[in-house]
């Protein structure tokens, strides 16, 4: 009797009359069930006494309801009716309720989150032209310390010209996983076009590279090296403040054959390079009637510097031949071999000893062969002669012939940093980069200053270094730009002061203690001090080594959790939302299908 309940229910209710409910108890009453199934029955349809009569209420006019047909037939009639509460659900299921709300909750805040980056970056706002009477500001280079400067700079502050042969940032974290495939190098390159754009006010881009920078005249000289050409191909560009942030090439030593032979890995180009070279190695080494020795060769990676560069190189390279080529080209199973060449007695000088030895030992597991103590001397197209430091202390010259040679022995500086340094006599002992004060100012120049690798400040050339330089930079100039018109305006109150009636002169001199006080306050910016978060580098076979700096100490941790941690901090370093999304969904896209084994 009771399952009819509801439709009954709905019926009646659907007349409209104020007999509507008195029926209902009726019903109920003359049915045996009582009042239990009333409640029952509404609590099934998961309607409270206070949810009907509101529903009914809606569809009545209110007064009959609750006077009369209520009040008289439900209450009087069936007075006793107790409906009991919707029972509470038990305690276990409302922890899983907490759990699962938590859940959606911060699932759909998160697509909200990603959703309004999105439509943000897509978006950008109106820009506005600066004051051609401010001073303008020319940055050199789009890299690390470039971009954290550009970032954080009040652009409305200055006339900003940014000069750079590359029209986009680059993550190089992530560039050796682009050499195999893991990553796609679009993923890891943001527009500088983007960053730009979303400046408050307007900045100048000119893809070009700085042949020469004329500290006294205080001009650099610019040329397009892109492949199409206009009417004008080298320019001058006057400044009033200069930053470098151009970088290092790679070093090669003056070593012969490098430049010619090698591979380097410091842009896309390079990556793109050892992707299409990898693949050319293993289809030529299948070729038919290819003999043993040069398919031995063909198949010989070898890796020279290893320092953290070359071992992430190696890494992948190891990870794609298990994971992908194997499985593809089996054939080449036996003869596939990679070898890192190392000068000094280990790798990864800067990590701590015990990763030295874990990355070492997790090298030897993943068969990937380390040659230490072993120099390269010269570079052929099909072998690298160097010299190899023998237990005994004698030494010989071995030759190692390859088919890739990945060359990754560090930094050098670039022509147009060793000019400028060739100009300033206070540059005149420096070897390494521009030598900066502690305000990052190249040393023996003015309004020059330098971030990055080809600035030295003591710290190791890192990416680290390089965004905590650009950002510091960015607080110097704008504080300089606060100093500036503050400045001003006190000028302009002391004058005003001057020629004031007594009353205007009070509040006039209240006006100028404040400027003053601000002023005091911005010019404390005190100077560049470097904080280190830690070192990561991936090993290959999802494990990765990190010497992370917690409180005054070291941690030093490597393995598959540290792989995890290595992915998550890279993830959240990525310059935008849309690179961290491109980056995961690259990794999945490698999980689930594998690299890509075509050669382009
Ligand atoms: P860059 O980032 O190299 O940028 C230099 C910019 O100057 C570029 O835009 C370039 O096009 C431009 N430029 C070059 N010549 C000129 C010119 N003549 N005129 C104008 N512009 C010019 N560091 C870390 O801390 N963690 C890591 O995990 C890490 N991984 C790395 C992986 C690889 C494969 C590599 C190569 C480096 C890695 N580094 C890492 C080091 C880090 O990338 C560098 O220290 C960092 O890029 C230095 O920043 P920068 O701004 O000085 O130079
Ligand atoms: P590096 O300077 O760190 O290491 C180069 C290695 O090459 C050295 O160990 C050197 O002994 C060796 N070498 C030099 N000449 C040689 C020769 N002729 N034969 C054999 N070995 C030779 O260079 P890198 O790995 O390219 O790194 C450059 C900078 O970028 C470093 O400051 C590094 O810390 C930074 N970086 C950091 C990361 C990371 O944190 N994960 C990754 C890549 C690069």
């Amino acid at each position: 009797m009771t399952g009819k309940l509801p439709l009954r229910l709905t019926n009646i209710a659907s007349r409209s009359t104020g007999r509507s409910l008195s029926c209902l108890a009726l019903a109920a009453t003359a049915t045996g069930t009582g009042t239990r199934s009333i409640a029952t029955t509404a609590s099934s349809m998961r309607l409270r006494p206070s949810t009907l009569i509101s529903k009914q209420s809606a569809l009545l006019p209110r007064p009959t309801l609750l006077q009369h047909s209520f009040r008289r037939s439900f209450a009087d009639q069936a007075p006793k009716v107790e409906l009991s509460p919707t029972p509470k659900p038990k305690k276990r299921f409302r922890f899983f309720r907490l759990i699962w709300r938590i859940t959606y909750l911060s699932s759909a805040a998160f697509v909200g989150w990603i959703g309004w980056s999105i439509w943000q970056l897509r978006n950008p706002a109106e820009q506005f032209e600066p004051d051609p009477n401010k001073k303008t500001l020319v940055v050199l280079g789009t890299g690390w310390g470039s971009v954290s400067l550009l970032k954080n700079l009040d652009t409305e502050n200055y006339n900003v010209i940014v000069v750079s042969p590359r029209n986009f940032f680059l993550f190089t974290p992530l560039l050796p996983s682009c050499t195999t495939g893991t990553i796609e190098h679009r993923s890891i390159m943001e527009p500088i076009r983007n960053i730009l754009r979303h400046k408050k006010a307007t900045v100048k881009f000119y893809e070009a590279a700085c042949t020469k920078i004329d500290y006294e005249k205080k001009v650099i000289y610019a040329q397009d090296d892109s492949d199409v050409k206009g009417d004008s191909m080298e320019t001058e560009i006057p400044f009033d403040m200069l930053v470098v942030g151009v970088g290092a090439e790679n070093a090669t030593f003056g070593i012969p054959g490098v430049r010619e032979h090698a591979c380097f890995l410091k842009e896309v180009g390079d990556a793109q390079r050892i992707r299409k070279q990898i693949m050319d190695c293993v289809e030529t080494a299948t070729f038919k009637d290819q003999s043993p020795e040069e398919i031995k060769r063909l198949l010989h990676m070898v890796v020279v510097g290893g320092g953290p560069t070359g071992v992430e190189f190696a890494g992948e390279l190891q990870d794609f031949f298990q994971e992908d080529l194997l499985k593809w080209v089996p054939q080449i199973k036996d003869d596939f071999h990679v070898t890192l060449v190392e000068a000094l007695p280990n790798v990864l000088p800067m990590f701590s000893k015990q990763l030295i030895e874990y990355t070492e030992s997790s090298f030897k597991e993943e068969h990937i062969e380390i040659r230490t103590k072993t120099m390269v001397k010269n570079v052929t197209d099909k072998y690298i002669e160097a010299e190899v430091n023998n237990p005994d202390g004698t030494k010989t010259v071995e030759k190692i012939p390859y088919g890739l040679l990945v060359w990754a022995t560090g930094n050098a500086l670039r022509p147009v940093v060793k000019d400028l340094m060739s100009q300033i006599p206070a540059q005149a002992k420096a070897r390494r980069g521009l030598e900066v004060n502690e305000y990052l100012v190249v040393n023996g120049a003015q309004d020059i200053w330098a971030v990055g690798d080809c600035a030295v400040a003591n710290y190791a050339p890192t990416a680290q270094v390089a965004a905590q330089e650009g950002a510091f930079l960015a607080r110097l100039f704008n504080t300089m730009a606060k100093t500036d018109a503050y400045e001003t305006e006190l000028k302009e109150l002391s004058a005003k002061q001057s020629t004031a009636n007594p009353d205007d002169r009070k509040v006039i001199l209240a006006e100028i203690t404040e400027r003053q006080k601000q002023l005091r306050r911005v010019k404390q910016i005190g100077p560049f001090q470097y904080s280190h978060q830690g070192s990561l580098a991936y090993i290959g076979a999802e494990k990765a080594v990190a010497d992370v700096s917690w409180f005054s100490g070291n941690i030093a941790s490597g393995g598959t959790m540290t792989y995890l941690f290595w992915k998550s901090a890279y993830l959240s370093m990525c310059f935008s939302t849309r690179n961290r999304v491109l980056v995961m969904f690259d990794w999945v896209k490698a999980k689930f299908f594998g690299r890509d084994v075509s050669r382009e």
